[in-house]
């Protein structure tokens, strides 16, 4: 008998369009800035935003998501890390942002600026319509359905906002409804967990040298936890996601096959560093997921 897998999705951006949905989400965010947040005129906020995102792409291995001291995601790696990123650098350049974001997150779960753009990411990407990729919808019925296999959704989004939108998909002809681990943080970054992952040329590191310009830090024990838990029960895990910093490369270190699903925003870092393991394999269409975990290259 096959051994059950597990096919761990992410949401934003892998079953959705989030190159479609980003602008929207920028709006917003600049809007509840502007009026409840910063007190700034919002055509300045928008013009900084602009400048600062034009900036990040010009050299973005030098511009990342940072939690807790550690780059947690590049910032070129997806539409929404971008738009977080360029939030984060902008407010924390101007002395007058930050201060104002400080006194409106003094509770900061993180760090001020953190936490604001989480509480954006979180208000704001749950009032957009959803907007499935178009292979979405067959993919989680071919999965579900097959007798050894299970999908679950493993996401930062919160897992409200992933339920209320799966229903929109009417999966009706499914006998149980689709398992969502939300808000999974695979972002909360520790400098203090000392857990080391093995690699066969360079020995037993916390940071996945990618290229001289990409590093990626291991240290998400949130994340980490997450993943030794879908796997207690003896499954074999696979994970499927569009970008690599935040839900792949931990993945990969543990010995979990990754797919990476190739998007208009997909940086050819990401996309190279993922073909060149060999647990990783990029997807130029959802659509391909089925037949690929049909060839799932043996994990450790
Ligand atoms: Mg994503």
């Amino acid at each position: 008998m096959p051994k059950h897998l597990k096919i761990i999705i992410d949401w934003d951006g892998t079953l959705t369009t989030e190159e479609t949905q980003v602008a929207a989400l920028a709006e917003k965010s600049l809007d509840t800035l502007a009026k409840e947040i910063v007190g700034a005129p919002r055509e300045r906020l928008a013009a900084d935003y602009q400048a600062t995102r034009a900036r990040l792409l010009r050299v973005p291995h030098r511009y990342w998501w940072e939690v807790n001291g550690l780059v947690a995601s590049y910032c070129n790696e997806g539409a929404f890390i971008l738009n977080t990123t360029t939030l984060q650098v902008m407010l924390r350049e101007s002395a007058a942002y930050t201060q104002a974001v400080t006194a409106a997150f003094l509770q900061a779960e993180y760090a001020p600026v953190v936490d604001c753009t989480n509480y954006l990411f979180h208000r704001h990407t749950a009032e957009l319509p959803p907007r499935f990729r178009p292979a979405a919808r067959d993919v989680l019925v071919a999965l579900a359905q097959h007798p050894d296999r299970t999908p679950i959704i493993l996401t930062n989004s919160l897992g409200d906002k992933v339920r209320r939108h799966l229903k929109t998909l009417a999966l009706d002809e499914l006998d149980d409804e689709i398992a969502v681990l939300g808000d999974t943080r695979q972002y909360d970054m520790d400098p203090d967990w000392t857990h080391r992952f093995p690699h066969p040329q360079l020995g037993e590191f916390q940071v996945w040298p990618v290229s001289e310009k990409y590093q990626i830090d291991l240290r998400r024990p949130v994340y980490y936890r997450a993943l030794v838990q879908a796997a207690a029960d003896g499954s074999q895990l696979a994970v499927v996601a569009d970008t690599l910093s935040l839900p792949g490369a931990l993945p990969l270190m543990m010995g979990i096959p990754f797919f990476l699903v190739r998007t208009p925003y997909t940086p050819a870092w990401c996309a190279q560093a993922v073909d060149a393991h060999p647990l990783g394999r990029v997807l130029d269409d959802l659509a391909d997921l089925p037949a690929a975990l049909d060839v799932l290259p043996a994990s450790g």
